[in-house]
């Protein structure tokens, strides 16, 4: 199976000497399309996908399904950005409009249509729409494992960048937090969240950096630090969970994921708590779309939250629906679950990504949720806790909380 370009805006499969163009939703087109060869989902509902004039077509279809969802495009293009990811912006789904849609739920809801008129009483799964909230703690607090020197980089970075309030402050805040007065680091946004989160009746989980394999990249915390076990033990005794965030170097190292998994296992272990496997996502959404899901399963992890674009928010592998990875080596499915990544707060602000203000956040999350509530699927929303730099952000994280009923 092979994903190309087409002329038109949409993705075409090729599988031998059967091609099937498939339209992003919504578009019209113009000029000549050979009839079955280009369709849309609104159009299935007028193809029988079993019958012998159009036989190939369902198979190609589940096919192309399949593909998206294993990740088949990421695992055989080269593309790589300088963190070594699949970028959306090579990607030809992506370019097709299908960042935006979802382009396994629309195809594989057509289908359930489809085959809902030969067997009526076909029932669709029952899941409900919900918001999955979490959060990367890259850097927790702001000064209490910084050093006079770093604070003097930090105060001239941001004298650099017109942070002048900023820079004014930070001695200040710097000192009264070295003094123990830890609620007046500008990131701790924690108990905040966790408000936040407490009254939509949501179950955060905070995705924790428990190696450093990339050096600085991988913050300046250590995990069983006092100052972090006290972090750790107001999520967990409000109710809040725990997930690993493995360090930058890990995605291709099971020693590491080992390594990284069992210190945040042991956290709970020193607190007196129960714990389970704890879920996953790789920091900096590093994935070798070959490797690491194997290497995630090998770990005992079953549940990951990836696979979403640094660059762009959306559907990397076409579905709000959690689903089981694919092992591209030994040809077969994990006992990993896969929740993808919608939208992150990096990526919707960065100017080097999305760049959305306010409005237009509100929007693009609006939007996202919205596919949600068709396909019944997961809003998985990541916000880091040193994100809320405007006041607005605080406005907006309040009103994505409450797009969709948290998960049961
Ligand atoms: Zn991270």
């Amino acid at each position: 199976m092979e994903i190309v370009e087409h002329p038109l805006p949409g993705v075409e499969f090729v599988h031998g000497d059967a091609r099937l163009c498939l339209a992003a939703a919504d578009r019209s087109f113009t000029g000549s399309v050979p009839p079955l060869l280009t369709h849309t989902p609104d159009r299935i509902d007028a193809i029988d996908l079993l019958s012998v004039e159009h036989r190939g077509l369902g198979e190609l279809l589940l096919s192309a399904l399949f593909h998206v969802l294993a990740g088949t495009e990421e695992v055989e293009s080269g593309e790589r950005d300088q963190h070594d990811r699949f970028p959306a912006a090579k990607s030809r789904l992506f370019a097709a409009g299908y960042g935006d849609a979802p382009f396994v739920d629309l195809w594989g809801d057509a289908i359930v249509r489809a085959l809902q008129r030969l067997w009526p009483a076909l029932q669709a799964d029952q899941r409900h729409p919900h918001l999955s909230l979490s959060h990367d703690v890259d850097a927790p607090y702001r000064y209490p494992f910084q050093s006079p020197m770093a604070l003097m980089r930090a105060i001239a970075s941001d004298g650099l960048r017109g942070r002048w309030l900023q820079a004014a402050r930070a001695p200040v805040e710097w000192a009264r937090v070295r003094a123990g007065d830890i609620g007046r680091d500008p990131f701790d946004h924690f108990a905040w969240m966790m408000d936040q989160a407490e009254e939509v009746g949501a179950r955060s989980t905070f995705y924790v950096i428990a190696g450093h394999s990339g050096g600085r990249v991988d913050g300046d915390y250590d995990v069983d630090h006092p100052v972090m076990m006290r972090l750790w033990q107001s999520i967990l005794d409000r109710g809040h969970r725990l997930g690993v965030h493995p360090s930058y170097n890990s995605f291709r190292s099971l020693p590491t994921l080992e390594r990284e998994r069992d210190r945040v296992i042991e956290i709970h272990r020193k607190l007196g708590l129960p714990f389970e496997i704890p879920p996953v996502r790789m920091h900096y959404l590093r994935f070798d779309p070959a490797l690491t899901p194997a290497l995630l399963a090998a770990a005992g992890f079953s549940h990951d939250s990836s696979l979403g674009f640094a660059d762009h928010s959306g559907f990397r592998r076409g579905t709000c629906r959690p689903f089981a990875l694919w092992d591209h080596a030994s040809q077969r499915p994990l006992d990993l679950i896969e929740h993808p990544l919608l939208a992150m707060d990096a990526t919707l602000l960065a100017e080097r990504y999305e760049h959305l203000d306010q409005s237009r956040m509100e929007h693009r999350i609006e939007t996202l949720a919205g596919w949600c509530r068709r396909f019944r699927g997961e809003l998985t929303l990541l916000w880091h806790n040193n994100y809320f730099e405007q006041s607005w952000h605080f406005a907006t994280y309040r009103a994505a909380l409450r797009l969709l009923p948290a998960a049961a």
